[in-house]
């Protein structure tokens, strides 16, 4: 345990939140070491967990722990994929699982209000019951609000929607010294000073710990329906996605797969995917108001993809159709999650995704390593996975740690390389914790970097929260 963690601290910190709420056996806190980054030499047991269950609380214990110097690492649902929440210092991991209530769903302002602790399906679900529609929708719904908020998560629907900084209307803040701040509002607008609330926005929790969110809510969408279309290359599937768009037509999602990780999730899940034909699949999802404004768009889609040289055209049309094809979409990184050494969650402009990918699967030649690489095509956002597998027949087989190890760097590396030359960053969802910090300076020059850790200094003085991430 850190020296700085005396018996008087840790009773301080037990009379803040209850004795029951501190946590430090081994058993019990070696699953708060770790996020789902894969690689588990990154985890690190923390001295302490504390489960507040106010803002009151939190407050409390930042104080204890701005007095001390003690580094604090908020965690939310530990689905981040970059050691954000790795207790990379030592010191507490001050986890939000206890504030977990939905405090309001305001229908005339078309807002929520939630503790940062509500996880994405329970915040979803009492939306829908409220009869409103929250649409970001990162792929793992035990995520939390807050760690949604503090990564700007993304998602698949973020072509149309959004990703969650174009929902949060306002935050409740508890910073370093343990106060508290209300930034924003139930408001649509805003030109009142800086805007503090979109700098906690995307921070990972290095400039405070997130209590509360004000969430911007939707009318329920009307009918969806998704196409699954087949190409024989990559090129022409991905250079129909700008012009689609270029019709007026904006999907809520359009994502591109490759034929091997749908095999092996049809195998993992038992469900089928509606063809096998070629190599390269965009999954297109549209919703409108009416059936004749469906078939229009579905019409105008498939016309461009035909144009492009698409094989087919598949319309997942009833809701079961539907749901099995969304459903291989969603279990893909379980399906290839046992090979999978790192995903990757560039971004760069749509137009540049072809030839991204493209020199992706140069890197994968050269190396002879399996990067399977598929993601939010009409974002720029791509997912290349560095794997520990290769592909063989319809299944995955595990090679041996010398085959990929020395790689994995180099490969990275390269990877964001093609990216910032095409006017892209390194990462466009996932946020960058620990294990991209090193290549940040690859997309930000010293300035940029150094204004950040003025910011930082200016909320955390002490440099106590979640240190260590994004930037030394
Ligand atoms: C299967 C799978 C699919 C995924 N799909 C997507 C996707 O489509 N799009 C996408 O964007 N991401 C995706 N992710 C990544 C992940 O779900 C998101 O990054 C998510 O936003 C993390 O939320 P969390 O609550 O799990 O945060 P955690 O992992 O607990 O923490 C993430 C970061 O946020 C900070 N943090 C957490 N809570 C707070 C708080 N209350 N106040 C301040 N800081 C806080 C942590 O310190 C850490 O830096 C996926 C992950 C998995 C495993």
């Amino acid at each position: 345990m850190s020296s700085k963690i005396t018996p008087d601290v840790r009773a301080a910190v037990a009379s803040a939140v209850g004795a029951a709420n501190v946590l430090s056996d081994a058993d019990r806190i070696v699953d708060y070491g770790h996020d789902e980054f894969s690689l588990k030499e990154i985890a690190r047991d923390p001295d302490l967990v504390v489960r507040p269950g106010t803002t009151e609380e939190v407050a409390a214990v930042l104080r204890i722990a701005s007095t001390h110097g003690i580094p604090v690492t908020p965690r939310g649902g530990a689905t981040g994929l970059c050691g954000g929440c790795v207790p990379f210092r030592g010191g507490i991991v001050l986890s939000l699982e206890r504030m977990d209530r939905v405090l309001e769903i305001d229908a005339d302002n078309q807002m929520a209000v939630t503790e940062a602790g509500v996880r994405l399906s329970d915040f979803a679900k009492a939306v829908e019951e409220g009869g409103l529609y929250f649409p970001p929708h990162p792929g793992d719904e035990s995520a939390m609000m807050g760690g949604l908020v503090a990564t700007n998560a993304g998602g698949s629907r973020a072509v149309k929607y959004g990703t969650i900084r174009n929902y949060v209307r306002g935050l409740e803040l508890v910073t370093a010294a343990g106060e508290v701040l209300w930034l924003g509002g139930k408001l649509e607008k805003s030109s009142t000073g800086y805007n503090l609330m979109h700098l906690v926005i995307g921070s990972e929790g290095t400039l405070g710990v997130v209590t509360k969110v004000v969430l911007h809510l939707k009318a329920k969408p009307g009918i969806m329906r998704s196409l699954v279309v087949p190409f024989e290359e990559l090129e022409p599937a991905l250079e129909t996605v700008p012009l689609i768009m270029k019709r007026g037509i904006v999907p809520i999602a359009v994502e591109f797969l490759e034929i091997e990780p749908i095999v092996l999730t049809e195998e993992h899940i038992r469900k089928k995917w509606p063809t096998k034909l070629g190599k390269t699949h965009l999954l297109i999802i549209l919703d409108a108001a009416s059936d004749e404004e469906m078939d229009r768009l579905s019409q105008a889609v498939a016309e461009v993809c035909c144009e492009k040289g698409a094989i087919d055209v598949f319309i997942a049309d009833t809701p079961a159709k539907q749901d099995e094809v969304l459903a291989i979409r969603s279990k893909i990184y379980d399906a290839i999650k046992a090979g999978t050494v790192e995903i990757l969650d560039i971004a760069v402009p749509r137009a540049e995704v072809a030839a991204h990918v493209r020199k992706v699967r140069e890197i994968a030649a050269r190396y002879g390593l399996w990067l399977p690489t598929f993601g939010h095509a009409a974002d720029g956002n791509v997912h290349t996975h560095i794997m520990k597998a290769r592909y063989e027949n319809g299944t995955m087989v595990p090679i041996a740690e010398s085959e990929w190890r020395d790689k994995a760097d180099p490969i990275r590396r390269e990877i964001f390389e093609d990216c910032r030359a095409r006017g892209g960053v390194i990462s466009g969802e996932h946020g960058i914790g620990l294990v991209k910090k090193p290549y940040l300076p690859l997309v930000f020059d010293n300035r940029q970097i150094e204004i950040m850790r003025g910011i930082k200094r200016v909320f955390d003085p002490a440099g106590i929260m979640n240190p260590g991430k994004i930037f030394d």
